[in-house]
């Protein structure tokens, strides 16, 4: 089957018609960021914030009218909207009192609503190893018996397909909906099946939130006890948005001693807590140097950091990962120590941390299911 070009689909996009101007939506210049890999297709089309709800009509259409190309596999449109001036927030995100419901941007249906707990794993800064928590946890929770699913949120360095060991990109049968991809007894979804590493992206809030509530709503996630969701590092306006639109019950926070020191963690606890998602606890990774010859402990960020301070902000502290090189090389290979050598002493640290969080979990909330936030139509 012939590939579908960028020019194909911008050309058929131009039939596409805004009904506000009666002008086709190329034309007007709303489309852009065109990605075509494979039978895949993704772009967005931007929207001013307030006209959002009324334009998704013509998202939809957007979507049809490229899903009808010959070749064409899947179509992912999606909506953003620069922010206005009067709209952007004002300083550190401590200066904005007022907490907007949490909803989905373009008021549909829920979320992902087979799925039971909805968990983000987030770090102050890039580079603590929250990709390896992530993928270790989620397994983790999965080895206990559970079903899991693995959405990777960080958009800006998507690693999940590596670390999970998946190539190949998802298929759509019906062309709305993608199959995620699945490796280990879990099911994952991540914007690096869908984009080339090599794409350069540029994204802006709304855009974020836009594609991950696609990589929530669009995806056949089916009935799932745990999503653990890797969210982009760092605590700006895309992190904080997240943290308020999707329906978490929880989130960890994953931090090395260093990272403590610098604060950064505690910006993310401030995030979370400012948007009432609780925080199930903090995690210390490369907590200490393990020399894997000879086994000799070095504590060489100042190991112990997460645990105090996690007793003074008063939040549980879920345990501690050594650096060490087996983690590394297996999370890099796309084999994950919880799978690929369970009976060792890091495998055994995450399924510790990951019983006490599905214990966390399921503390407040017995056998029920979680009551999940009301969606508000906007
Ligand atoms: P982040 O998601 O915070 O950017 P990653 O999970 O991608 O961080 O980790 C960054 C690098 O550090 C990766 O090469 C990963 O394999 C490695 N790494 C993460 N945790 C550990 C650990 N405990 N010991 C050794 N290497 C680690």
């Amino acid at each position: 089957m012939a590939q579908v070009t960028e020019r194909e689909v911008l050309d058929r996009l131009g039939t596409v018609v805004e009904p506000g101007s009666g002008k086709d939506i190329v034309s007007l210049g709303m489309v852009s960021g065109v990605v075509v890999r494979g039978g895949n297709v993704g772009f967005s089309i931007e929207v001013s914030p307030q006209r959002g709800a009324e334009m998704e009509p013509v998202r939809k259409a957007a979507e049809d009218a490229v899903h009808a190309l010959s070749g064409v596999l899947s179509v992912t449109a999606v909506l953003t909207a620069h922010r206005t001036a009067s709209a952007a927030p004002q300083g550190s995100p401590q200066s904005q009192p007022q907490r907007p419901p949490r909803h989905g941007a373009q008021g549909q249906q829920p979320l992902a609503p087979g799925v039971r707990f909805i968990v983000a794993v987030a770090s102050g800064k890039g580079g603590v190893g929250k990709s390896t928590t992530a993928v270790n946890i989620a397994l983790a929770i999965a080895a206990a018996g559970h079903k899991v699913g693995l959405l990777d949120a960080d958009i800006y360095g998507p690693s999940q397909p590596r670390m999970m060991g998946i190539s190949g990109r998802p298929t759509s049968p019906d062309g709305k909906i993608l199959e995620p991809m699945q490796n280990y007894g879990i099911k994952v979804m991540s914007m690096g099946f869908l984009v080339d590493e090599e794409t350069p992206m540029i994204w802006r809030g709304p855009m974020v939130m836009s594609a991950l509530q696609q990589m929530l709503r669009d995806v056949n996630w089916g009935e799932l006890d745990v999503m653990i969701v890797d969210m982009p590092p760092g605590t700006g306006d895309a992190q904080l948005t997240m943290a308020q639109q999707v329906p978490l019950a929880g989130a960890v926070i994953v931090s090395t001693p260093q990272d403590i020191a610098l604060l950064d963690a505690r910006k993310g606890l401030n995030m979370f807590r400012k948007v009432d998602v609780p925080v199930l606890g903090i995690i210390e990774n490369m907590s200490y140097f393990l020399c894997p010859n000879c086994g000799h402990q070095a504590d060489i960020f100042g190991h112990g950091g997460a645990r105090s301070e996690a007793a003074r902000l008063g939040i549980e502290f879920l345990g501690e990962i050594p650096l060490h090189l087996d983690i590394r090389e297996t999370s890099d290979s796309g084999q994950p120590i919880v799978v690929s050598r369970p009976e060792t002493e890091h495998a055994v640290a995450y399924r510790a941390i990951a019983d006490r969080i599905w214990q966390q979990l399921t503390a407040g909330t017995g056998t029920q299911p979680r009551q999940a936030p009301r969606i508000v139509v906007q």
